[in-house]
C-alpha cells in the first residue's frame, strides 16, 4: 500500500463520526479566505480571519454531529430568506418606474400595483384584508 493511500486511510479513520465539511464550515472557510486578502488593502484585524479558520476547523471535527446538523440547517435557511429578499429587492427596484410597492396594512405581505391606476380597494391575497391604496 502506498504512502498516500495509507494517509487518506488514516484521515478517513480520523474523520468517522466527526462533523466534516458542511456549508457553515465552508462559507467560513472562504470567509476567511477573503478577509485575509481584503486585510491586505484595509485595515481589517487579522484575528478575524484566525477566528473564521478556527470556527471552520472546530466545525469539522466536532464530533456533536446533531448539534452542527441542526445549526447548519438554520443557517441554510437563514442564507435562502436573505436570498430571497435580496433578489425581491433588486426585483422591486427594476419595477418601482411601473409599479407602486406598499404592505399589507393587517399581515404585511409584500403587494403591487400599476402607477396611475388612481385610488383601488385592494383586497390583500394572504389575508383578505381591504384596504384602499393610492398609485
Ligand atoms: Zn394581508
Amino acid at each position: 500500500m502506498g504512502f498516500f493511500t495509507r494517509m487518506a486511510m488514516a484521515f478517513s479513520r480520523f474523520m468517522v463520526g466527526r462533523n466534516g465539511m458542511d456549508n457553515m464550515a465552508f462559507h467560513a472557510l472562504w470567509g476567511s479566505v477573503i478577509v485575509s486578502i481584503l486585510s491586505i488593502f484595509l485595515p481589517i484585524p487579522g484575528i478575524i480571519s484566525t477566528a473564521l479558520l478556527v470556527y471552520a476547523v472546530f466545525r469539522m471535527l466536532s464530533r456533536n454531529v446533531a448539534k452542527r446538523r441542526d445549526e447548519n440547517q438554520r443557517y441554510i435557511e437563514f442564507t435562502e430568506k436573505l436570498t430571497r429578499e435580496v433578489k425581491q429587492f433588486f426585483l422591486r427596484l427594476k419595477g418601482m418606474k411601473t409599479h407602486k410597492y406598499f404592505r399589507c396594512p393587517s399581515c404585511r405581505n409584500r403587494l403591487r400595483m400599476k402607477r396611475g391606476s388612481g385610488e383601488k380597494l385592494i383586497t390583500c391575497p394572504v389575508c383578505r384584508n381591504q384596504f384602499t391604496q393610492k398609485a
